[in-house]
C-alpha cells in the first residue's frame, strides 16, 4: 500500500508536472513576475469559471477577508458576525482591523454557522456576517442574505475550504460558494481544493464599484501610479502562482469529484456503525467539495483514536481543538458558555481522515477499518 498522506500534494503534481513545469519556466524567462500575463490569464479564467463578475486575485486568504472589509469600508466599533467554529484566521482579520468580532455558535450536523445564533446577536451596531463555508460545505445562504437583507447587513463569504462547490437555493437557482454574498475571499494555500505552491488568494464580487475600490487597496491604494487615494495594502498573487493555478484550475471539477468519491466510500464504510457519525450533506450533492472529511466520535474516544491512527501510519487532524471563542486573543466576556453547546461539544468530537484527490481503494478499506476496530474495539 502507499504511504497513506493528509494530502498528497506529490501525487497529484505528477499527473499535470509537464504542464506546471513548463507554465513556470515562462514566467521565469518573461521576467514578469508581478501582475504579469499569467496573472490576469488565471484571474478571467477563475472569473468565467465561478461566473462572477470579478476576481481579484491578492496574496493569501487571510489578506482576501482583510481587504473585503477594508473594502467595505467597515470601521471600529462596527460589529461582525462570524462562526466559533472556524480557523482563526476569519476572525483575526475582523480584530486586526479594530472591528468588534462577535462569535456565535453553529450546527451540530453541518458545523456551519447557525441562523438562530446570528439572528440572536444582531444590534444597533452590527454591520457584517461571515458565513465559513466549512470543511467545504455551503453555509446556509439562503437564510443568511434573508437576515442580511431584513438588517441592512453586509455578507463576506469566506470560501476558503469550498471552492468549486454549487449552492442550490431554495427557489432552484444555482450558485458557485463564493458568488452568493456582497463579497467573498479564498484561498490557494497548497493543502485548499485548488492549491498553489506558496501562499495565494483572491477576493470575488459581483459588485462594480467594490472592485475598483478593492483593485486599488491590494495596490498600496493606488488607482493612479504613485497616487494614493486610499490606504493600502501590499498584496498580490505573484505570476508563478497564477501559472500553477492556471494548470490546476481546469482540473478542479475533477479533483472535487475525486474528494466527493472518496467521502462516499468513506460514508458506505462506516455506515450504520455505532459511535461514529459521518458527514452529513445538507442538500444537493454540489453543496459539499470535501475540503475535509470529518466524522464525530460520540463515545469519548476521540483523542485515543488520533493517538492509535498516528501509530498505525494513518495521519488525521482535529479541526479544531479550542473554540474561537476561548482563544486567548479572543476571549470576551460577553460570551456566555451557555451560547456555545455544540462548538465546546465539537471540539471533543471532531476527527478528519485524510481526504485528496489521490486516495485509493485500499488506502481508504485500511483506514476505515482501522477507526471502526479501534473506536468499538
Ligand atoms: C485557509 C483558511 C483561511 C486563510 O487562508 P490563507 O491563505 O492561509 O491565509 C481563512 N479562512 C479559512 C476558513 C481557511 O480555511
Amino acid at each position: 500500500m502507499k504511504k497513506i498522506q493528509m494530502v498528497d500534494l506529490k501525487g497529484q503534481y505528477e499527473e499535470i508536472k509537464d504542464t506546471v513545469n513548463s507554465s513556470i519556466l515562462e514566467v521565469i524567462d518573461s521576467t514578469a513576475f508581478i501582475n504579469g500575463p499569467k496573472v490576469h490569464e488565471f484571474q478571467k479564467k477563475l472569473e468565467d469559471y465561478l461566473g462572477v463578475k470579478h476576481v481579484i486575485p491578492c496574496a493569501n486568504g487571510t489578506d482576501a477577508l482583510q481587504i473585503a472589509m477594508m473594502g467595505l469600508g467597515l470601521k471600529p466599533g462596527d460589529e461582525v458576525i462570524t462562526a466559533d467554529f472556524t480557523f482563526a484566521a476569519t476572525v483575526e482579520v475582523i480584530a486586526l482591523l479594530g472591528l468588534t468580532p462577535v462569535l456565535v455558535d453553529v450546527e451540530p450536523d453541518t458545523f456551519n454557522i447557525d441562523i438562530n445564533a446570528i439572528k440572536k446577536a444582531i444590534t444597533p451596531n452590527t454591520k457584517a456576517i461571515v458565513p465559513v463555508h466549512l470543511f467545504g460545505q455551503c453555509a446556509n445562504m439562503d437564510a443568511i442574505m434573508d437576515i442580511a437583507k431584513e438588517h441592512n447587513l453586509y455578507v463576506i463569504e469566506d470560501n476558503a475550504q469550498a471552492i468549486g462547490a454549487t449552492y442550490t437555493s431554495e427557489d432552484g437557482t444555482k450558485q458557485k460558494a463564493g458568488t452568493i454574498g456582497h463579497v467573498a475571499s479564498t484561498s490557494f494555500f497548497p493543502s485548499k481544493n485548488l492549491g498553489c505552491y506558496g501562499d495565494g488568494g483572491a477576493i470575488f464580487t459581483n459588485n462594480d464599484d467594490l472592485a475598483h475600490t478593492i483593485r486599488g487597496i491590494v495596490n498600496h491604494g493606488m488607482y493612479r501610479r504613485y497616487y494614493h487615494d486610499v490606504v493600502g495594502v501590499n498584496s498580490r498573487l505573484d505570476s508563478m502562482q497564477a501559472a500553477v493555478l492556471n494548470a490546476k484550475l481546469p482540473k478542479l471539477d475533477a479533483y472535487n469529484e475525486s474528494r466527493k468519491e472518496a467521502a462516499s466510500k468513506y460514508d458506505e464504510a462506516f455506515k450504520g456503525i455505532d459511535n461514529i457519525t459521518t458527514p452529513f450533506r445538507n442538500g444537493a450533492d454540489d453543496n459539499h467539495v470535501f475540503h475535509q472529511y470529518t466524522l464525530k466520535i460520540t463515545n469519548g474516544k476521540r483523542d485515543a483514536l488520533v493517538e492509535h491512527l498516528n501509530a498505525n501510519g494513518i495521519p488525521c487532524g482535529v479541526y479544531y481543538p479550542v473554540p474561537l471563542h476561548l482563544q486567548e486573543a479572543y476571549k470576551d466576556s460577553r460570551y456566555n458558555e451557555a451560547d456555545f453547546t455544540v462548538t465546546n461539544q465539537l471540539i471533543k468530537e471532531v476527527i478528519s481522515l485524510p481526504m485528496h484527490t489521490e486516495l485509493d481503494d485500499e488506502q481508504i478499506a485500511f483506514i476505515t477499518s482501522t477507526v471502526i476496530n479501534f473506536v468499538n474495539g
